[in-house]
């Protein structure tokens, strides 16, 4: 049945939001702490670019449930703004 898959495809499939760290970039900026080398100077902050771990480089994350937490599907964002298990709990 068409209907049903579609509603199982729903469920399935994640529903995505700009990753909040970086803002959907991909890359962030991160400190890198330098150790003082040869007594020289008391070390320094670096900083370098690589992927944003939140996302792993990929600019978004899957929303999560306001209410649990949960990683919330497409399905549960038709139908409200908190996953399936919260919906049923305040009907
Ligand atoms: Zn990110
Ligand atoms: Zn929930």
């Amino acid at each position: 049945m068409k209907m049903t898959n579609h509603i199982i495809y729903l469920q399935e499939t994640y529903q995505m939001e700009e990753c909040p760290q970086c803002r959907g970039a991909g890359q962030l900026e991160y400190d890198v702490p330098k150790p003082h080398a040869g007594g020289f100077n008391e070390g320094y902050i670096d900083t370098e670019w690589g992927d944003c771990e939140l996302c792993e480089g990929r600019g978004e994350v899957i929303k999560p449930c306001p209410a649990c937490g949960e990683d919330m599907s497409l399905w549960d964002t038709m139908h409200g703004i908190v996953c399936q298990a919260c919906q049923e709990e305040e009907a």
